[in-house]
């Protein structure tokens, strides 16, 4: 009864918004279509409800979907501001002349403008690395996780490193710190309990095969009541007591103080770099609010060596990261500017009220145009942080409440994400909610076009 691919391709080629596609394309969803539709036949997971139309319907349908770009632009109603499924943090809209032109140009990525000769990719942010966070060297490479194992790799291949057994950290993914430890060919050697880890801990596990003392900052989870953990400077002077380097993996790594926005304090990189870590890894893309990138900072003698590795080529930060990584940088420079035009860090010290005005404005945009559809109703929620950071922090926020009229919230929530510009939002009791902390200012009204379109959406 299925059509044959003949007759599908001529069916396609009738309609205005496939018409155009290539026919060898065409060819191509049309086989990948009948196939899985075959198979769902036969696997009875479809059967008797088939009729010709029906198949022509679902068939234009699949090529529009299968041909439009895979990554798309989404808005993100779920409140968490550095969300690793929808791309971490965002750059500054005004970084897109230079992503464009550093794409579309030559660059002097690697030369030396005034010698004429070879340069290093690394000189277009060490030194301003090294400003920002005091420390004597630094290294950019694809993601934390690249740079956590190249430091390891580096520094105690073959040997052992201590951790505090509170530490352990799984990122999500597959980024856990004994799985980096094995790969990086070190030994981890885990002192102290789940809650409370001493000084003496360290200083019993040291021996001659020991190459490193590693801290871990505990990014996405906390321990609470009765809990101790080795403060970096003294782990510091044990280090220097023993010739051993010390390094922390900060995961999100922050260069500014968040607690003047009533936040819980995170040490930044400038702090720990104060308190005498030799080496300090971060993400470009969690707190310090840039592209995906990992980050290192310590004393030049060990950044050397971790640049010299053969295995760095492997894992190296490529232009356009480069080009944005140093313009955000730049906007450190002067700490208001900082907060003023970095997405990650404007969203996470916006005052609530704010965010309380374009949830009104939604609600009164969407009033009329709603008013049959879909209840909305403007509440106080809360918004995370996210990416690893502060996750015992809530930061009060405003969003709007929708329960839809003919349709169940969960199925609203499906057919969000499945608009031209899909919406991300938040489910609690059968309530939809879209946080408005996370939605920028000129997002607002193309909130409301994808929610319309969700709700005239027909069952397929
Ligand atoms: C996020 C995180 C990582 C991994 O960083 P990516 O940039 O995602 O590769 C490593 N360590 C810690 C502690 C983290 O929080």
């Amino acid at each position: 009864m299925l059509p044959s691919v003949q007759h599908c391709l001529a069916h396609l080629e009738k309609q205005p918004d496939t018409a155009a596609i290539s026919g060898k394309r065409l060819l191509h969803c049309c086989r990948v279509f009948l196939s899985e539709l075959r198979q769902a036949i036969l696997s009875g997971e479809r059967a008797g409800e088939l009729t010709r139309p029906l198949v022509l319907a679902e068939l234009h349908h699949f090529v529009q979907d299968y041909h439009r770009p895979s990554l798309r632009r989404v808005i993100n109603a779920t409140g968490v501001i550095i969300h690793t499924n929808l791309g971490r943090s965002l750059l500054p809209p005004e970084l897109g002349e230079l992503l464009s032109t550093t794409a579309s140009s030559y660059s002097n990525l690697e030369l030396n403008l005034k010698t004429g000769k070879r340069g290093s990719r690394y000189n277009h942010v060490e030194a301003l690395l090294c400003e920002l966070t005091g420390a004597e060297a630094a290294l950019v490479v694809n993601n934390n996780a690249a740079a956590v194992l190249l430091a390891l790799e580096t520094l105690a291949k073959g040997k052992e490193v201590v951790v505090s057994r509170g530490q352990l950290v799984e990122i999500g993914g597959s980024f856990r710190i004994p799985d980096v430890m094995a790969r990086s060919g070190a030994k981890l050697v885990e002192v102290g309990a789940t809650n409370r880890t001493h000084l003496a801990d360290y200083q019993v596990a040291i021996n001659p095969e020991t190459a490193l003392l590693l801290k871990v900052h505990c990014s996405n989870y906390r321990i609470i009541g009765f809990t101790g953990e080795v403060p970096l400077s003294e782990l510091v002077e044990l280090g220097r007591a023993h010739g051993l380097p010390v390094m922390e993996d900060l995961g999100s790594g922050c260069l500014v103080d968040l607690s003047r926005f009533g936040l819980i304090k995170e040490p930044t990189v400038q702090e720990t770099i104060a308190a005498g870590a030799d080496l300090a890894t971060f993400s470009g893309d969690k707190l310090l609010g840039g592209p995906q990138a990992g980050i290192l900072v310590g004393r030049k003698e060990i950044i050397r060596r971790i640049q010299k590795n053969p295995l760095n080529r492997a894992l190296r930060i490529d232009k356009l990261t480069l080009a944005t990584l140093e313009a955000v940088l730049r906007l450190y420079l002067n700490e208001e500017e900082a907060f003023a035009r970095i997405p990650t860090l404007r969203m996470i010290s916006e005052e609530a009220d704010l965010v309380k005005d374009r949830g009104q404005r939604f609600v009164e945009l969407a009033a009329g145009p709603l008013k049959d559809t879909c209840h909305v109703e403007l509440c106080r929620m809360s918004s995370l942080v996210g990416g690893g950071a502060l996750p015992a922090q809530d930061l009060v926020s405003w969003g709007v409440a929708c329960k839809p009229v003919h349709i169940k919230a969960h199925q609203l929530e499906r057919w969000l994400r499945q608009t031209t510009i899909p919406v991300l939002a938040k489910m609690e009791h059968d309530t939809l909610y879209l946080d408005m902390r996370t939605i920028a200012a000129n997002e607002v009204e193309l909130l409301l076009v994808s929610l319309q379109q969700a709700l005239a959406q027909k069952t397929l």
